[in-house]
């Protein structure tokens, strides 16, 4: 069953099961400074959950175009490591504002997915999780659906847990929040990786496909959770995950919209086509990214959401260049993806022209300055290093435009970290020095300027964290 078959598949099952459809909203969340980009189907309706807004219906399901690449849910780091994780994404899902809650959204995940009518997954490939004292949503698994004990694990809000999963969904620092219960898929014993709750979770055996949020509270500042008017129902499925799973593939690299795009990166940068290439995955996973965003309206820039946007597209140049391209290839494949998402996605045609020549641009600046910067990097590098000196990583990004993740990247390939600390005083003195001379200039307002403006490193989520370990060498 290829994509476009599944996406509409999913939005066919619940419009029989009385949801609205609803278009995606833009990657540009609308009114809503706490949030970069983007970053779940809940989006666009988080003011209906919050008693806010009023639609017409109530229930919706969407396939919602999805970009983690900053803020809370931040996966630029997972690209090219792990066989489920990208920047941009499409999420389908089903919602239910004050309609539905618990029961129905279990019984309706778990029908679409097993039923023959719909997809049709066999049942023993299937395992559960739920929120850790959630016993109402384990007896639904258990009593009335059926799945066997082993089969349902209890998993908290990772609040000094020993492993990553949690179970208690939050959009970003503050929103609508509640726990949930997510569905993985079994891709088998020849793949590294363990249950949900084990200590290889993080393996891509067990693969989440599906996540279903029992909306409840809504996070303030303080952290304080207050109960939400109505208790709703919000769900996340990547359709790349499902994909895979429907495609009997591992990865979502894999699948056809993947392999179209891995096909048109390996011509354009002149090697061989080969799905295990990491620096493929990394190029066909950004074009989409980078695509979109313009897309939807966000251009390059030194700041905000565009300095997100460079650094995507900077990565994916570096990428090329490793590969050996030293020329102008990433806009060239703008093409091939609108030929593979312009349908479901008309705006990829019809701004086809702006996104090419935003790339084509940005290209050529960044190929002034990219081989003189690999080569300081490599000189700083010679003999063995093990660190990267924070002052090379400083003069990286402030001479030859490297952002630090970019340079963080390339590090993480060659086994090297990234003195982040001696980066950040580096960055400090600049400041100062600015400041005393009049130019500094303070970063759009943003709640996530810290990230966006100039990258002071990760020290937000536990996420972010181990990319803070990472860098140090731990
Ligand atoms: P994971 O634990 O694998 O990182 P998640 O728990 O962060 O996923 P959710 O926030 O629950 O993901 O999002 C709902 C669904 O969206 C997931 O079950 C998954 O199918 C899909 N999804 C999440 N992040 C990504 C991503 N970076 N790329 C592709 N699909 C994703
Ligand atoms: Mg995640
Ligand atoms: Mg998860
Ligand atoms: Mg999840």
């Amino acid at each position: 069953m290829k994509s476009a078959e599944i996406r509409q598949k999913f939005l066919d099952f619940f419009a029989s099961k009385g949801h609205q459809i609803v278009a995606s909203s833009s990657l540009i969340p609308a009114n809503d400074p706490t949030l970069l980009f983007t970053n779940a189907g809940m989006n666009q309706f988080k003011d209906v959950f919050l008693g806010f807004d009023k639609r017409p219906y109530t229930r919706a399901t969407t396939s919602q175009k999805c970009v983690r690449a900053g803020g809370k849910h931040n996966d630029l780091e997972n690209v090219g490591y792990t066989a489920r994780h990208h920047t941009f994404f499409e999420m389908l899902g089903n919602f239910s504002f004050g309609d539905y809650f618990k029961e129905d959204a279990i019984k309706y995940a778990w029908e679409f997915l097993t039923s023959p009518q719909w997809l049709g997954l066999p049942k023993e490939k299937l395992m559960v999780t739920v929120y850790a004292t959630d016993d109402e949503a384990y007896d639904l698994w258990h009593k009335q659906i059926g799945v066997p004990a082993e089969k349902i694990v209890r998993i908290g809000d990772n609040k000094g847990a020993p492993y990553a999963s949690d179970n208690f969904w939050t959009m970003g620092d503050t929103g609508p929040c509640g726990p949930c219960t997510e569905i993985f898929y079994d891709h088998g014993a020849h793949i590294w990786g363990g249950p949900p709750g084990s200590p290889e979770e993080d393996g891509d055996r067990f693969i989440e496909i599906w996540n279903n949020v029992f909306m409840q509270f809504n996070r303030d500042e303080s952290g304080t959770l207050h109960p939400l008017p109505k208790p709703s129902v919000d769900t996340g499925m990547g359709l790349e995950r499902i994909s895979a799973v429907l495609q009997h593939v591992h990865a979502n690299y894999e699948i056809d919209l993947f392999v179209a795009l891995l096909k048109a990166a390996a011509k354009e940068t002149g090697v061989p086509y080969n799905q295990d290439t990491p620096s493929l995955k990394v190029i066909a996973d950004h074009i989409r990214a980078c695509s979109f965003l313009i897309a939807d309206g966000v251009m390059p820039a030194n700041d905000g959401r565009g300095y997100v946007l460079r650094r995507i597209i900077r990565r994916a140049i570096r990428h090329g260049y490793k590969l050996g391209q030293k020329g102008l290839f990433f806009h060239k494949l703008v093409g091939a993806l609108a030929a593979e998402m312009g349908d479901a996605y008309p705006e990829l045609r019809i701004r086809q022209a702006v996104i090419e020549d935003a790339l084509r641009q940005e290209e050529e600046i960044f190929s002034r300055t990219l081989e003189n910067g690999m080569a300081l990097l490599d000189e700083a590098l010679a003999g063995g290093k093990t660190v990267l000196d924070g002052a090379t990583a400083f003069k990286l990004s402030d001479t030859f435009g490297f952002p630090i993740d970019l340079t963080a990247d390339v590090c993480r390939e060659r086994e090297v970290s990234v003195d982040m600390e001696g980066y950040e005083r580096a960055l400090d003195a600049q400041r100062k020095q600015s400041k005393a001379a009049g130019t500094f200039k303070m970063a759009a307002g943003l709640a996530y300027e810290g990230d966006a403006s100039c990258f002071h490193g990760y020290t937000e989520s536990s996420h972010d964290a181990k990319v803070v370990a990472l860098y140090k060498g731990n």
